[in-house]
C-alpha cells in the first residue's frame, strides 16, 4: 500500500476507470438503510471509527462499487471515518483494492459479490428486510441485481480476467430478457439510492450513536 502510494501519487487519487460519478447516499452518514449488512457495517464504523477488513471491503466497498459511487468520494469517506486512516494506506486500499478504480494496478480483480457471499460469511441476511435469494422483486436484495449488472456492463474490461471465474459463463447462459430485467432493476436501484429510508436495523452491543437512537 505504501509503495503504490508513493510511486503513484500525486495522480493516484484521480483514477476512476469505470467512470463512476454517483454521490454517496445520505445514509452513509447515519447508517439508516434497510440493508441490514450496510446498516450494521456503516453504523459500527461511525460509532467506533473502525471496522474489520471484510466489512470495509466486502460490505461497504462492495456496495459502493456496485452502486457506481464516485471513487474519490468513497475514498474521502473512508479517510474521514476510520481511526487508522492515514492517506498512504487508506487510499490504495479504497481506490485500488476496494473500488478497482486504478484498473487493477493494486488488486487482481474487483472485490464484489451478491448476497450469497454475505450470507455465507455473516448472519446479516437472516432478519434483513430484503430477500437474499431474490434478484428482481420488490424485496430482492439490492446486491444481487447490482452484481450481475456490474459484470454485464463491464464485460469488455473484465471477461478475460482469470480470477473472475464462472461469472461470465453464468451471465451468458441467461436469456436476453433476464439480463435486461436485471439491468432495469439495477438502474432503478442506482437512481434511488436514498429511498426508501427508515426501518433501520442496527444492532450493536453498545448504545447506538445519538443520531441512530432518535429513529
Ligand atoms: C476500503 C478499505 C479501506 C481501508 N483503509 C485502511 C486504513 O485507512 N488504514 C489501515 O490501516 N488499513 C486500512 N484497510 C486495511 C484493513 O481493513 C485494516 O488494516 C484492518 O481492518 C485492520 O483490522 P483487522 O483486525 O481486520 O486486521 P487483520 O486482518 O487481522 O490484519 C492484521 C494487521 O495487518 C495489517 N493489514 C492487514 N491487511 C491490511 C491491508 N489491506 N492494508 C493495510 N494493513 C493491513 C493491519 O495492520 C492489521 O491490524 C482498509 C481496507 C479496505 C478494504
Ligand atoms: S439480504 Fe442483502 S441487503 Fe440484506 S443483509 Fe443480506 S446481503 Fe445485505
Amino acid at each position: 500500500m505504501r509503495g503504490v502510494y508513493w510511486a503513484k501519487m500525486p495522480h493516484y487519487g484521480e483514477h476512476n476507470v469505470f467512470g463512476h460519478q454517483r454521490d454517496l447516499p445520505r445514509w452513509f452518514w447515519d447508517g439508516d438503510t434497510k440493508m441490514r449488512c450496510m446498516a450494521h457495517a456503516i453504523g459500527h464504523s461511525l460509532e467506533y471509527a473502525h471496522a474489520h477488513h471484510i466489512h470495509r471491503l466486502m460490505v461497504i466497498g462492495n456496495f459502493a462499487l456496485l452502486a457506481g459511487l464516485a471513487p474519490k468520494q468513497v475514498h474521502q469517506w473512508y479517510l474521514g471515518v476510520y481511526i487508522d486512516a492515514f492517506e498512504w494506506v487508506e487510499m490504495p486500499n479504497t481506490l485500488g483494492m476496494s473500488q478497482y478504480a486504478d484498473n487493477g494496478m493494486m488488486a487482481t480483480k474487483p472485490y464484489v459479490s451478491g448476497a450469497a457471499y454475505i450470507e455465507r460469511m455473516s448472519d446479516y441476511c437472516k432478519g434483513c428486510h430484503y430477500d437474499k435469494k431474490d434478484r428482481l422483486g420488490e424485496r430482492a436484495c439490492p446486491f444481487n441485481s447490482l452484481y450481475w449488472d456490474f459484470f454485464a456492463r463491464n464485460e469488455e474490461r473484465l471477461a478475460s480476467n482469470p480470477r473472475i471465474g464462472m461469472v461470465y459463463p453464468q451471465l451468458r447462459k441467461m436469456s436476453g430478457e433476464a439480463r435486461e430485467a436485471l439491468a432495469l432493476k439495477a438502474a432503478s436501484l442506482r437512481d434511488n439510492l436514498d429511498a426508501p429510508r427508515y426501518a433501520l436495523i442496527y444492532s450493536c452491543p453498545r448504545p447506538a450513536p445519538a443520531a441512530l437512537r432518535t429513529i
